[in-house]
């Protein structure tokens, strides 16, 4: 039965080529979008040739920041040789044009005496974006860190009192002073600070990989670093330090350098879907 026998052979083939463990991918395959993925134990992960952690489960995550080209190449290296290369198609988005007039000068530009601080600042918070920590934090997902309406979204461009500034990364959630502001998701905090020139009452908390959620404008600063946080645990509140026009929350998130928007991680809620940059 040769005929039976082929068949045999072709589907013994078909297994054998399958791979044991297809490699998974879950997230915003767009500009600011943090993907999670699972690969095999032993395997190693790079983006566009970048290598990326992978953990013990072959869990991994990557993140595409604000200007993320429309293609990026995902290699999976299996402990037993086998090689996956996947092109990834990320969503190119319009950002709006915010204008904010009517700041003190010194904001806008600031003096040149606290360039200093602001370096040393810059540098600080640089080095904090840099940790890489071998704990998957971030698969605990995620859920609002504080109550509020949406009133600033991330990637706008905004032009203070005319002059083209840095891209708004944050998204901005407005309350009163005093509300609570919680952990999005596990971490542990690397910066607490009370007052930093842009940012005033400013946390900084890792959620491990490279993943980083910063918590700016503070009014209160409820942690340490090196405080261990859960999901919904208070970290402070929400306060209108730095440079703001109100109080509000500024919730950033970041992939080492790439700029994330958590938006995208978050069930939008009734009427914020609109604000959202798409
Ligand atoms: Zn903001």
């Amino acid at each position: 039965m040769p005929m039976f026998r082929s068949i045999l052979l072709a589907v013994l083939l078909a297994v054998m080529a399958w791979p044991a463990q297809a490699l998974e991918l879950s997230g915003s395959f767009t500009q600011g979008g943090l993907v999670v993925g699972r690969a095999e134990a032993g395997a190693k992960v790079l983006l566009d040739g970048r290598p990326v952690r992978v953990g013990d489960a072959g869990e991994f995550v990557i993140g595409f920041g604000r200007e993320a080209k429309p293609s990026a190449t995902l290699e999976v290296r299996y402990a037993g040789g086998r090689r996956e290369t996947r092109r990834l198609d990320i969503g190119q988005r319009r950002y709006d044009i915010q204008r904010i007039d009517g700041l003190p000068p010194a904001q806008v530009t600031p003096p040149p005496e606290v360039m200093p601080r602001i370096h040393d600042e810059g540098a600080r918070i640089a080095a904090a974006r840099a940790t890489d920590t071998p704990q998957a934090w971030f698969l605990s997902g995620w859920i609002w860190p504080a109550d509020g309406p949406i009133s600033g979204v991330y990637g706008s461009q905004r032009i203070l009192n005319g002059e083209p500034r840095q891209p708004h990364y944050g998204l901005d959630i407005a309350g009163p002073t005093g509300t609570p502001v919680v952990a999005s998701t596990d971490g542990k905090v690397l910066m607490a600070e009370k007052d930093l020139y842009f940012t005033g009452g400013t946390v900084i908390v890792d959620h491990g990989f490279g993943v980083t959620g910063v918590y700016s404008h503070l009014h209160s600063v409820d942690v340490a670093p090196g405080q261990m946080l859960r999901q919904g645990d208070r970290l402070g509140t929400i306060g209108a330090t730095g440079r703001v026009s109100g109080p509000h929350l500024d919730w950033r998130l970041n992939w080492f350098d790439q700029r994330l928007d958590p938006a995208l991680l978050l069930p939008p809620r009734q009427g914020d879907q609109q604000k959202i940059n798409q």
